[in-house]
Parts: structure tokens; sequence; C-alpha cells
């Protein structure tokens, strides 16, 4: 354990990981990085400019282009644009799974997870984050829920956010995403063998945050503040 701490949380999509990851983050006074927001990031950065992204060469060529930034507060800048919020549209969901697929754009983006990772303590939810980004996470949780549940969530939070979406396009989405998701041929959804699973159908955000600060508790020593 060195003297930063990290914290990895995967798992298919909508099972609420960004939402956990962040409180976690606030509690231990960590710093949250959403690794789904730099694809989804890329993704624009591809769509912005004409290109195709299921060609896979034509994504890849503007690797050297594209500058992605995370700030604190949750924006996300691609360039300098602000994406915050175009990057949740169904046109980015629906096409990010192919932009994460390919070799050359995982390793760019992955280079910065890790330079995030190495300066500071992180809670870092994602895909491939406890088995390829940071292998040695001191805790590593794999957050699972039903189909049903998980689409329930994400429905929910584009209406709050005011993005139209249907339920039936979004149980479309999440099976599709996780579909590619977990068959890529490099660094695919899958548990860490050392990973916890934690089923959150059943439980409320506050019940998940519990959870998790417990097993980081149990697996680090890290005294938990009060929250
Ligand atoms: O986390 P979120 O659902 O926003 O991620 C969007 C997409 O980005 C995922 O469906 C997946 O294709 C990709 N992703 C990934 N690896 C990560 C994080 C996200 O492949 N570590």
């Amino acid at each position: 354990m060195g003297p930063f701490y990290s914290i990895a949380i995967d798992g298919p999509a909508a099972a609420g990981k960004s939402t956990v990851a962040k409180r976690v983050a606030a509690i231990l006074n960590f710093t949250y990085i959403d690794t789904g927001a730099m694809y989804r990031a890329f993704t624009w950065a591809v769509l912005q400019r004409g290109l195709d992204p299921k060609d896979e060469k034509a994504s890849c060529s503007i690797i050297p282009e594209v500058k992605i930034e995370l700030f604190e507060d949750g924006r996300v800048l691609c360039n300098g644009e602000d994406v915050t919020r175009p990057i949740r549209e169904p046109l980015v969901s629906g096409n990010v799974s192919y932009i994460a697929s390919y070799k050359d754009i995982r390793l760019a983006l992955v280079d910065m997870q890790r330079a995030m990772a190495a300066s500071k303590s992180v809670v870092m939810d994602g895909r491939d984050i406890g088995t390829y980004v940071l292998p040695n996470a001191d805790v590593k949780i794999y957050q699972i829920a039903s189909v049903e549940t998980r689409a329930q969530r994400r429905y929910d939070e584009n209406v709050a956010k005011g993005i139209p979406t249907s339920m039936e396009d979004v149980i479309e989405d999440v099976k599709k995403r996780d579909y590619i998701d977990s068959h890529r041929a490099f660094a695919p959804l899958r548990p860490a063998e050392d990973s916890v699973e934690l089923d959150t159908s059943p439980l409320g955000i506050e019940e998940v945050v519990d959870a998790i600060l417990d097993i980081i508790h149990d697996k680090t020593g890290l005294e938990i503040p009060c929250h």
C-alpha cells in the first residue's frame, strides 16, 4: 500500500457506480475519477468531426488531437469545450462502446487514468479498473444490479437531467453496451479475481455507500469519517 489509496469500482452500465463512487470519494476526501466520461468525451469528438465510430482506423486517427480534462466539480472538457451534458445524450451512449473497444484509444486514456491515480488517493469507476487500469488497487468492488433496476435508475437520471429517452431505449442501450463491453478483445468488462461483488438491486444509495465504506475499512484499516 503506497502513500495514496486507490479504490476501483467496476460493473455493468447504470449499476449506480458513479453516484456511489462520488459519495464515497467525498466522505473519504479522495478524488473521484469517472473513466466512462473519458470514453464518452472521445466518442463526442469522433462524432463532432463527422467520423463513423464504427470505423476503428478513422476513430483512432484523432488520438493526437483529442484533449480531455476532468474537473473535481464533474465538468468534462474536450479540446476546451464543455461537453458535460452532450456526453450523456443517447447519440454518445449508443456509440461509446465501439470507441471503447479500440485498443489504441484505451491505451491513451488508460495512461491518463494511471497518471491521475499516481499522485493522489482516488475512487475510480469504470469497467476495467480492477482488472487492467489499477491491478494493485487497495480495494476492488464489482457492483451489479438487475437489468430492470439499472434501466429504471438510468431512466430516472435522464428525466432529472432533462435528457429525453424512453424506457425501451434505455433497456436496449444498457444491454447493448454490456454485450459489447464484455465481449471486446482488450480489457473487457469482467470482475477482477480479488474483487468483492456487491448486488445493489435491493439497496438504496446510502446502503451501498455504507457497504463499500465497510469493505474499505476492513481491507485497509482506514478510519471512516462520520458522514
Ligand atoms: O461508465 P459509463 O456508463 O459512463 O461508460 C460509458 C462507456 O464507456 C461504457 O459502456 C464502456 O463502453 C466504456 N468504458 C470502458 N471502460 C471504462 C469506463 C467506460 O470501456 N473504464
